[in-house]
């Protein structure tokens, strides 16, 4: 069954049985504007209509910290990989969290392959959920184009009111319809249903800055050394906040912790920003980026321009989670439309 509708009623069932497959992980509030995915045990905590969730789904595919060896050299030098996995169910996952997601892999099947991430990967049941409204005045999936479903789900779940319509995405997506009685096969009403919300749809997402989305890697390239660089530069605290909340934000660090023994130890890796000053630091003690107006720069292009040349796809999902928390108050949709007026390429 390619297609298929679930009662809303069968959704407490359904999440029970969904455990079979792993943890079933879910947004829930956290206040009346905070959500996070965390694992959930009664359908009834699951928040249904959510802003996305302070922090993206990357965290299960790629975890803030991480063990990828084990050593001992006590008898001889021996290295033991680690691979840290659990079968999870992500459940209620937007669209511009799905292409977070999409995002991760591409990065992490390029060579060389990180077998971490992608064994990891498999491990994971993705369950989408559409949004039938707009979040908040910070997203720009308009802009982006992903507030409808392109792929990168195992089911998708569009709520359309007593039911939910669900396209089955792969052949773990279509298992899990088979072995649940209550999913029944979508009839043309159904269809007519979820054709006249994309129809709504297409009137309230709209650009959210008037700009062509295919003309933004040129943009960023003419705009190299804008004036608006040294603006947001002047304001930046470089708290990286901005990068651990990207879903599609990926750099990392590999340390040694050693024990005090001084023959056993492990190697991890944490999650890095191109936003802290170290990072572009080399041996000798020069920084190819020292200056915050030089880091803001390089992390813009790395959503708009640089990854459209290497991958053919924006690394910015529109998901709004960066100006959500910059403590700056750095909006990415007024620094786009900053970079546009400067180099003409605002419609007017
Ligand atoms: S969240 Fe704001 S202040 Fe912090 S590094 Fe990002 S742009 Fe700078
Ligand atoms: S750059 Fe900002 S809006 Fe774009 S995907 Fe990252 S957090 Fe979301």
């Amino acid at each position: 069954m390619e297609y298929a509708v679930l009662p809303k009623s069968a959704l407490g069932s359904f999440v029970d049985a969904l455990r079979q497959y792993g943890k079933v992980i879910a947004p829930v509030a956290k206040s009346e504007r905070h959500f996070a995915f965390e694992e959930v045990t009664d359908a009834r905590d699951i928040a249904l209509k959510y802003i996305p969730t302070i922090l993206p789904p990357k965290k299960y595919f790629m975890p803030q910290y991480e063990t990828l060896a084990e050593y001992d050299i006590r008898e001889g030098q021996k290295l033991y990989p680690v691979v840290e996995v659990e079968h999870i169910v992500l459940f209620g996952v937007h669209t511009c969290d799905l292409a977070g997601i999409q995002c991760l892999d591409v990065v992490f099947s390029d060579r060389p392959k990180d077998l971490n991430y992608l064994v990891r990967r498999g491990y994971v049941t993705i369950i989408g959920l559409e949004c039938n409204e707009y979040c908040d005045q910070y997203a720009s999936c308009g802009l982006m184009g992903t507030f409808l479903p392109q792929g990168g789900y195992d089911l998708f779940f569009t709520d359309l009111g007593d039911y939910f319509f669900v396209h089955v995405g792969t052949q773990r997506g279509e298992d899990i319809v088979a072995n649940f009685s209550l999913f029944q096969r979508a009839e043309s009403r159904h269809f007519w249903d979820l054709q006249l919300l994309r129809a709504k749809k297409a009137e309230i997402f709209r650009p959210e800055v008037p700009v062509d989305r295919f003309l933004l890697p040129r943009m960023f390239q003419e705009g190299f050394e804008a004036k608006v660089w040294e603006d947001v530069g002047n304001r930046c605290l470089s708290c990286a906040n901005c990068t651990n909340v990207c879903p599609t934000c990926y750099c990392f660090d590999v340390k040694d912790v050693m024990n005090l023994d001084l023959r056993t130890g492990k190697r991890i890796r944490v999650w890095d920003s191109c936003q802290n000053e170290p990072f572009a630091k080399i041996a000798s003690g020069e920084s190819f980026r020292a200056e915050r107006s030089d880091r803001k720069r390089h992390r813009f292009n790395r959503k708009f321009s640089y990854p459209v040349k290497r991958y053919n796809r924006f690394f910015c999902t529109g998901c709004g989670r960066c100006s959500r928390v910059c403590m700056a108050k750095i909006d990415l949709k007024e620094t786009i439309a900053q970079l546009a007026r400067e180099t003409g390429y605002l419609k007017v």
